[in-house]
Formats: C-alpha cells, structure tokens, sequence
C-alpha cells in the first residue's frame, strides 16, 4: 500500500516511515511532483491538517494524510496555537517565537501548556482525523539542545528535563506527534 504524507520535509518522513509497518510505503510531496507550498489558512490546527489532506485528495487522487500541531498556553488563552510557527512573525523564527512565550508569561503563575497534533487521513473516500496531546509547562528559561521549535522550554509532566534534553526515541514516546501517529498506525493495521 503506498500513501502519501503531506510534507516537503524528508527528515519528517523518515522518521514516521520509520514508525510505520514496513509493507506501507510513504511518498512525501516532492515524491508525487508536489513542489508548492499548500496554504494553511484555517484557524484550527484540525482545519490545517484536513486543508492540506484535502489539497493531496483533490489535486493528485491520492490516498493521505497530513498533520499540524500547535503549542497551547494555558495562561494565554491558547495561544500560540494554530499560530505556533509565526508566533512572532511572518519569518517563522523558532527564537523569536519562544521569546515572545516568555516575555507573555513573565508575571502568570499558571505555566501550564499542551502541544496537540491532529492528523487528517483521506483514505478510500472518507475522512479521519487522529490527535494526539501531550501536557507539560512553560519553563522560565531554555534548557536542552535537542529538537527543534519550543522544545528547549516545554517540560512534559511528569519529567524534569525539557524536549529539548531528550533523544529523539524519547521523545517520540511521549510527544503530541508521536501519539497522533500511534493512533493512525494501530487504524491502518486493523
Ligand atoms: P507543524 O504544524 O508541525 O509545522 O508545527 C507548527 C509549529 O509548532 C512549528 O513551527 C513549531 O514552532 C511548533 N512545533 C510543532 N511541533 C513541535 C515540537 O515537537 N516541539 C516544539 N515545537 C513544535
């Protein structure tokens, strides 16, 4: 079985393929001749995963499956949210954007925060959508080298080190993608 995820990243592909049973084949975008940037408009992190599903459904007649996640802040009302990735602006600095969580906190007691990644499967006409939450707080400073976005100051509960101090096989056990994705796989297997 092939289907496609909807990404340009490799390094993203290889890691969920990696996950995957090994008799379904992932094709990324730039597999199937996909080069454009698909447009993430909708004001939900649902609304982006099924936009981009669909875009892969309606252009190339291909089964999919896409994804998006957000960083919830309790304290801030959701937000970065659906805005996670240009919190701070349109250049998407991963720098800038955990700067402007900081500074948003620095007089809230309530640090408590949440990553969500849904997951927007088209497969054989119908749609599901798989999600996946992992909870944990805002911590005051970065802490950790590894990852990549937020990682160096979210701390799942339950642990005392930040994303950003684990490995990636740590991570991917507890993180909000790597839930979603357990869900989507113990579907495909049924
Ligand atoms: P995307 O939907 O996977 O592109 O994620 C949107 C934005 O959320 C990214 O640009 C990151 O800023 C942030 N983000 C997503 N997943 C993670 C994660 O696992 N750790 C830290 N930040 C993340």
């Amino acid at each position: 079985m092939k289907l496609v995820f909807a990404t340009h990243n490799k390094n993203k592909l290889k890691e969920v393929q990696a996950l995957f049973p090994k008799d379904i084949t992932l094709l990324s975008l730039d597999d199937i001749g996909c080069f454009e940037e698909i447009p993430e408009t909708a004001d939900t992190i649902d609304g982006n995963a099924i936009l981009k599903a669909n875009f892969v459904k309606e252009h190339y007649q291909m089964d999919c499956f896409a994804d998006d996640t957000g960083l919830e802040v309790k304290a801030l009302n959701g937000e970065p949210g659906v805005f996670s990735a240009r919190y701070a602006g349109e250049q998407k600095d991963n720098e800038a954007n955990i700067n402007k969580v900081l500074k948003n906190l620095q007089d809230k007691e309530n640090r408590s925060a949440r990553f969500k990644t849904v997951i927007a499967l088209n497969l054989n006409d119908h749609q599901l959508l798989f999600t996946g939450i992992c909870e944990g707080i805002i911590l005051k400073e970065r802490k950790g080298e590894h990852g990549f976005g937020y990682d160096p100051v979210f701390q799942p509960n339950n642990f005392d080190k930040s994303f950003a101090e684990m490995e990636l096989i740590e991570k991917s056990k507890l993180s909000h993608r790597g839930k979603a994705l357990q869900n989507l796989i113990e579907y495909l297997a049924k």
